[in-house]
């Protein structure tokens, strides 16, 4: 029966619906880094890159996942995460009847690159706003290592660096199946290097780590704005060099600009400079429409023009918010079997999101709501004070302006006193990673988000 089941459609639709319900950064970190590898019994099998990621997952995030996954395939019953060194064993133990499996447990480990099938040049509805980036990525596509090189794409969140990456993967993969490429996540690198010097002596590389990043025709490091770590840096900068002189192609993305990178050594700094650097901006109504309509056709969703209008009007954030709103208009008329041909139906299931919008959120509000939280006065948050709380009361407050405001940094960096944009990146970017690293922090983010919701109505 599962024969039938295509897995990576199954898992990117899962996606879809995960991506509604999780923080952006765990979800472009830990889980969207997730690769289905093939249905064993009634489990779906997902390989994680670390045993660390895996355990993260199993605590953590099972549940969403396999919530979003039976609402998607009801034939499966949940999750196995596994890493690559289990994949004998879930063999072993469970062998299912069907071939899909065997198919994808070899798909998996010739390819350790998995670019999404649906993230290609065709499917990315060009505008003002992306147009350079495109024109950049398909260059280099065309001709890796040639043209333009290092190529560095840079761009608020969801507006569409990973789908370029992908599809410069599958771009070249298409016409030369044979060319080795590199695409991960700078998490993944560092875990990577890491990893690699805890099993050798004197801090040599270890092969494993070489084949991996410096025999390669093609390496795409993705937000590469979570770059830490002096030793990392200097891994990078030597696998730079050595990628460069033998003229193989380098793509980078970040939220920023190469030269707001503040905790980023000036000589990596330099080298991303050294080639092309293109941004990518939020995209106009238009191109919102034209976005709207080519995924409403992707996923095969009769929608009407004015309801098209609607969601691109009222959504104006980004990409994948854009998105994910179609995604949940489709789930809503799906579930009442209703057509999608009149706003009152997207005001009934976008109902959280354009609310959201609307209501009086500001960056007042925001602060107050942290200071309440963390029993702070105002003051204390704007000030210069440095303590441990005051410090990340501080950087969650900005993290959360940067994530549920519209505001360029500059303004955020006023508001609290003056402080330079760079400042303000350089927080964010530490909270977003306490988050990720340890569970209580997002929990405060979601306590607080919970008290803007309420204070705002
Ligand atoms: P980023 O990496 O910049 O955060 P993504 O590449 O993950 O953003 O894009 C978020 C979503 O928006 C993806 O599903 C992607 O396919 C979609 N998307 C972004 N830009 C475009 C575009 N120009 N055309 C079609 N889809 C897009
Ligand atoms: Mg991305």
């Amino acid at each position: 029966m599962n024969n039938n089941i295509d897995i990576k459609k199954v898992w990117s639709d899962t996606l879809n619906l995960i991506n509604l319900q999780v923080n952006q950064i765990i979800y472009d970190i830990w889980i969207k880094n997730l690769q289905p590898a093939g249905i064993s019994g009634e489990e779906f099998i997902l390989i994680a890159p670390y045993e660390n990621t895996k355990n993260l997952i199993n605590k953590n995030y099972k549940g969403i996942i396999e919530t979003a996954l039976i609402s998607v395939c009801p034939f499966v019953k949940g999750i196995n995460v596994i890493t690559e060194n289990d994949i004998s064993l879930v063999k072993d133990e469970k062998p299912t009847p069907e071939n899909v499996t065997e198919e994808y447990f070899n798909d998996y480990k010739i390819n350790n690159t998995f670019f999404e099938e649906r993230y290609t040049f065709d499917d990315f509805v060009i505008g003002e706003s992306n147009q350079i980036a495109f024109a950049a990525a398909k260059a280099v596509a065309d001709d890796p290592g040639i043209k333009h090189n290092p190529l560095f794409i840079y761009g608020g969140v969801g507006l569409g660096k990973t789908h370029i990456m992908h599809a410069i993967g599958n771009n070249i993969l298409k016409k030369t199946p044979n060319k080795k490429i590199i695409y991960v996540n700078t998490e993944i690198f560092i875990n990577d290097y890491i990893e690699s010097i805890q099993n050798t002596k004197n801090n040599e590389l270890n092969k494993e780590f070489r084949d991996k990043y410096r025999n390669v025709d093609v390496l795409m490091l993705d937000d590469i704005q979570f770059m830490r770590g002096k030793e990392s840096q200097q891994a990078l900068f030597h696998t730079f060099n050595e990628l460069y002189q033998s003229k193989k192609q380098i793509v980078f993305s970040s939220d920023c600009h190469p030269r707001e990178l503040n905790n980023m050594d000036d000589r990596l700094k330099s080298r991303f400079q050294s080639g092309l650097t293109v941004d990518i901006s939020s995209p106009d109504i238009d191109t919102r429409i034209a976005i709207l309509k080519r995924k409403a056709f992707q996923n095969r969703f009769n929608v009407s023009n004015e309801v098209i209008n609607y969601i691109a009007e009222s959504i104006n954030t980004n990409i994948r918010e854009l998105e994910g709103a179609l995604i949940k208009v489709k789930f809503y008329c799906d579930l009442n079997k209703i057509n999608a041909d009149n706003i009152d139906v997207v005001k009934r299931a976008l109902k959280d999101e354009i609310d959201n919008k609307t209501g009086p959120i500001s960056m007042g509000l925001i602060t107050s709501c942290v200071c309440e939280y963390f029993t702070l006065e105002q003051s204390e948050i704007m000030s210069k004070k440095r303590t441990k709380k005051i410090n990340e009361a501080r950087q969650i407050a900005i993290l959360l302006i940067s994530e549920l405001m519209p505001v360029p940094l500059v303004t955020i960096g006023d508001y609290f006193g003056g402080r330079d944009h760079s400042t303000i990146i350089h927080a964010r970017n530490k909270m977003s990673e306490l988050i990720i690293n340890d569970s209580q922090y997002s929990t405060y983010v979601k306590d607080i988000k919970n008290m803007i919701n309420i204070k705002k109505k």
